[in-house]
């Protein structure tokens, strides 16, 4: 008998964009029978979530440190997936060092969530009890359905819920700044109150920071580009794509690289920053993909990192948050990756510290010795060593448009990522994927594009995963 029995070619998957959100698609794709290529324009993947070689010393620098949360289930799936879980490390503490140099640990209790952080609350030194009564109203109020008008900040909430303005500043504005990337008077109180119910109340884990013990070049590198390839991904790095393709009968044909290129498509899986949408998206498409408005309509926030290498020790926590300060967040590379004098890993006394300043508006106006120096005065103040000791190295990077501002009512212009083209899906932490811009956001928004694509081939699929489980109390005193 012949055996020239005819198989269809298997279905094309083009995805654009080697960011979380594209390779999180890629990797719910996987093993499905689908030919899949994953285009990105730059020579490495990770998208925001990347390092840059240091020309002097050859080593890997993020462009900011990223840390994540327990409560971030669909990364941490994305990490075990691809064969990367142990390169973060979980934490079971959040520590904060005041202005006055006093450390308060934040560290689950014996309470069920969510009490389980009362205790290192009522003994935090950073707030005094009229602030701490304050905070406990606060969080009160952000655990009953809202009732904010539309519009509101969270800043006005916060007034509007009789909060001290040490309890802002210190308390509301060190975590939520933080999280979110925003100030708050410019904040969405919908995301403020996520940040606190997933993060902080619903269970008791779902606080502890996951940090990366490499730099995020290596976390999201040869590992996972080596997983994609025995997965049968075919990744083609510096490969930009200009537009996606539709014929006359207005059907999807595929995308053109900025070579020239035609790669034909079944279905493409746009996972670019916001601003990229626009020029990829032709004329005749406009009319069906909507997001082009939504996505003109989103606006950037910035965040500044501050990578500094100093010849003796400063930092004596391996992670550090600094309420009531320009830098919000310190980072000890040498205690947490093992690195310490640029180019050299093993150097006697030399700290590599990483500093993060969010929603860094503040900062956009000066130069890069500029931020260093108010960095460096503003360490001096917590660690007076920073005087005497030398500035072997340092790099300052501001990213302008770190994430999407979530700004209130932001909700509203995240589109969703079916299109109204037939195969065309859009993936990004900027979609709507009801979390702010963050690894989470990303990896979920790549699973939920992965979804359509899976509805449409009638092999329907329920990708995201599930919430850390809410504890029973916080069942029954949460909505
Ligand atoms: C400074 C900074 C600090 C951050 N800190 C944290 C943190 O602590 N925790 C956290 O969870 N999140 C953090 N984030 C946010 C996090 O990095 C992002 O939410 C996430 O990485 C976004 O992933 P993405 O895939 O949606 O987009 P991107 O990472 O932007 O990926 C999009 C990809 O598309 C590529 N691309 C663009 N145009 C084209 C084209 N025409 N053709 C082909 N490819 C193209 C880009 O090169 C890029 O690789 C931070 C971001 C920044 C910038």
């Amino acid at each position: 008998m012949s055996s020239s029995v005819h198989r269809p070619p298997p279905p094309r998957v083009v995805i654009v964009g080697g960011g979380l959100a594209g390779l999180a698609a890629a990797s719910r794709l996987v093993g499905r029978g689908l030919q899949i290529r994953l285009l990105e324009s730059r020579p490495r993947l990770g998208g925001r979530a990347s390092s840059f070689v240091d020309p002097v010393t050859n080593e890997l620098v993020d462009n900011c440190q990223h840390v994540s949360m327990a409560c971030c289930t669909n990364l941490a799936d994305f990490c075990t997936r691809v064969g990367i879980a142990d390169l973060m490390r979980r934490e079971p503490e959040i520590v904060f060092l005041d202005r006055a140099g006093r450390v308060s640990r934040f560290r689950a209790g014996l309470l069920p969530a969510p009490l389980h952080l009362a205790g290192s609350f009522l003994k935090a030194r950073f707030l005094g009890p009229l602030d701490k009564l304050a905070v406990a109203r606060g969080l009160a109020a952000l655990a009953r359905p809202l009732a904010s008008p539309p519009g509101e900040s969270f800043g006005q909430w916060l007034e509007r819920h009789g909060q001290t303005p040490r309890a802002i500043e210190l308390f509301w504005a060190t975590i939520l700044v933080s999280a979110l990337n925003e100030e708050l008077d410019r904040m969405d109180v919908g995301h403020a109150r996520k940040v606190f119910l997933d993060g902080f109340l619903k269970n008791r884990i779902g606080f502890q920071p996951e940090i990366p013990l490499v730099p995020l070049g290596d976390l999201y590198g040869a590992r996972l580009e080596k997983w994609l390839a025995q997965n049968d991904v075919e990744v083609l790095l510096t490969t930009g794509v200009r537009s996606i393709e539709v014929d006359d009968e207005e059907g999807l044909v595929g995308v053109r690289t900025r070579s020239g290129r035609l790669m034909a498509a079944d279905f493409v899986i746009l996972a670019v920053p916001f601003d990229r949408l626009a020029d990829m998206i032709p004329e005749p498409l406009r009319e069906r993909v909507w997001a082009v408005e939504n996505a003109a309509a989103l606006k950037a926030s910035p965040i500044t990192g501050v990578h500094l290498w100093f010849d003796r020790p400063i930092c004596p926590f391996d992670h550090v948050v600094t309420p009531g300060r320009l830098v919000q967040w310190v980072f000890n590379h040498t205690a947490i990756q093992g690195r310490s004098a640029p180019g050299s890993p093993d150097s006697g006394r030399a700290q590599y510290l990483q500093l993060v300043v969010s929603a860094s508006y503040g900062l956009l106006g000066l130069d890069k010795v500029a931020i260093r120096d108010r960095v460096l005065e503003d360490l001096a103040d917590l660690w007076p060593e920073v005087r005497s000791a030398a500035l072997l190295r340092y790099w300052v990077v501001t990213e302008h448009g770190a994430t999407f501002a979530v700004r209130p009512g932001v909700d509203y212009d995240r589109p969703r990522q079916r299109t109204g083209q037939d195969g065309l899906f859009l993936a990004g932490d900027w979609t709507a994927t009801g979390w702010p811009a963050t690894m989470e956001g990303a990896v979920r928004s790549g699973y939920q594009a992965a979804e359509g694509v899976l509805q449409d081939l009638d092999q329907p699929t329920r990708l995201i995963r599930p919430d850390l489980p809410t504890g029973r109390l916080a069942r029954w005193l949460l909505p």
